[in-house]
């Protein structure tokens, strides 16, 4: 090792590892000629012991060393606190099979190559130093600072470091499998809820996110989490202020027997707003833990609250897309697919169980003439307007979808012909009574209707439509406005 003189204020204090004496001394005076001092260690492990004690704005390390190699070095370098923000740029032999991803993964902040980019070496360190946003006051004391310094120490900072990645990369690849094993929202939360519980336990732990259907809250928590705990919990994600309400939340307790006798001494809260890169803030995980158990778990909960991000992110462009494939666009109705779809489903109930079901086929009376006289801009917003009338008329077990331009089908379970004649007549007249926002105040969109009903087994999906479309043919022969069975 030798030791650097002061550095003047445009020069740069620079860390060389290498245990060739050639390579070292061709980096010296590539970094001494540009007016930068130097520090130097033959190894990883030197290179350790020098940081416990001197802070250099960049190191520059070898990768295949003696005693604790470049990888393990910057990998060390990078878990501890005090040294995080350091800069390590790792010099690689070319072709050196793993050499780059090992490189990467060990979170290096830049890679060169030996023979080509050697040139390059002193402009891109100087350029990582003038990046790093490393505070240059109140040094923090790296670890092994703290310890004897020993190869003893060192060895055992580096298992700890990989076994703190290899927990890290679990706790990721857990979280990521249950997007592909689990397609409800809520069953990925219990599964994220369930990874996660462990952490917190005698604690509480609480997720929440913007569902499809407003905002869900579920929590989990030990025994000794009494109730004001959780409701504190619960305000603290409310008083983020992510969401427009407070999340009304669904506790359960954790099932671990041994955690409920546990009791929690030096409970600490913290909430972790969850988004993707590049998304808005989807959700947030809270929880309620020892002090202790938060602290030399930070990084683990970073990781749950960012691929929780991810997983919601993910979930919601899935939702949105299966929206986008089940609806029309114009009127927010079904599209003609999935309400078809439902129908042969709902068939293959009726089969089974025996119930009635009847069918409606819609078609807005004299449409063309509606296009023809306020334009088709118009007659896009009477079609919304009709949708949304029929929608409103009809009850909630009755399924409506758009089937072709101003044509419309609904199906009613568990109703037979009687009962889908009165339900079609009160649609009909229900969609006339109010003018249409944009046309003249005395003119009424009508409809009529085609009714069919299940006939038992032996019925199919195409000659209920066919019956329902007949009805409709009829309705329109016979003056329009009118339902017809
Ligand atoms: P009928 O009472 O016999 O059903 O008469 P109609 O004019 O409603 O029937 P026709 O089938 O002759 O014309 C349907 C019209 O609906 C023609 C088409 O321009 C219009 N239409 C279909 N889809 C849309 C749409 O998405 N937007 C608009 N604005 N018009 C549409
Ligand atoms: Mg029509
Ligand atoms: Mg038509």
């Amino acid at each position: 090792m030798t030791a650097a003189t002061p550095k003047g204020p445009q020069s740069l204090q620079v860390l060389l590892v290498d245990d060739n004496p050639i390579q070292l001394s061709l980096l010296r005076h590539l970094f001494q000629r540009h007016g930068h001092l130097t520090i130097e260690a033959r190894n990883g492990a030197e290179a350790l012991i020098v940081l416990a004690t001197q802070f250099p704005d960049v190191v520059v390390s070898d990768c295949v060393m003696p005693l604790l190699d470049g990888y393990q070095f910057c990998r060390l370098v990078k878990d501890d606190r005090a040294t995080r923000h350091l800069p390590v740029l790792l010099l690689t032999a070319q072709g050196a099979g793993l050499a780059r991803f090992w490189a990467k993964t060990c979170g290096a902040d830049r890679f060169l190559v030996k023979g080509r980019d050697l040139d390059h070496v002193v402009e891109v360190a100087t350029a990582l130093a003038k990046q790093s946003s490393r505070p240059h006051t109140a040094h923090a004391v790296p670890k092994l600072a703290q310890e004897n310094f020993g190869v003893d120490a060192i060895q055992r900072r580096l298992a700890q470091a990989l076994e703190q990645r290899l927990v890290e990369t679990a706790l990721r690849d857990s979280i990521a499998r249950l997007y592909t094993a689990e397609h409800d929202t809520s069953r990925l939360i219990q599964g994220f809820i369930e990874i996660l519980q462990e952490l917190v336990l005698p604690g509480a732990l609480l997720v929440s996110y913007l569902g499809e259907d407003g905002l869900w809250c579920h929590g989990v928590h030990g025994s000794s989490a009494s109730a004001e705990d959780r409701q504190a919990l619960q305000q603290a994600v409310a008083d983020q202020g992510l969401f427009h309400a407070p999340p009304d939340c669904h506790w359960h307790p954790a099932a671990d027997d041994d955690e409920r006798r546990r009791s929690l001494r030096d409970p600490i809260l913290r909430v972790f707003p969850a988004s993707a890169p590049g998304y808005p803030v989807v959700g947030a995980l809270a929880f309620l833990t020892e002090r202790r158990a938060a602290e030399d778990h930070e990084r683990l909960f970073e990781i749950a609250a960012e691929e929780l991000g991810r997983l919601l992110s993910l979930e919601d462009s899935r939702l949105r897309l299966y929206h986008q494939a089940i609806r029309d666009p114009l009127t927010g109705l079904y599209n003609r697919k999935h309400i078809l779809d439902m129908l042969g489903m709902e068939l293959d109930q009726c089969g089974r169980f025996g119930q009635g079901l009847s069918v409606m086929l819609v078609d807005l009376d004299h449409f063309k003439a509606v296009n023809d006289r306020f334009g088709h801009a118009a007659g896009d917003q009477v079609l919304g307007v009709m949708a949304q009338r029929m929608a409103f008329g009809l009850r909630k077990v009755d399924q409506l979808g758009r089937i072709g331009g101003e044509e419309f089908l609904a199906y009613c379970p568990q109703t037979d012909l009687e009962g889908a004649r009165a339900l079609a007549e009160r649609l009909r007249e229900q969609v006339a009574i109010d003018s249409i926002p944009g046309l003249p105040a005395n003119d009424r969109v009508t409809l009529s209707i085609g009714l069919a009903s299940w006939e038992g087994p032996e019925d199919t999906l195409e000659r209920l439509l066919s019956r329902a479309d007949k009805a409709l043919y009829r309705a329109k022969a016979e003056g329009r406005n009118r339902v017809v069975d």
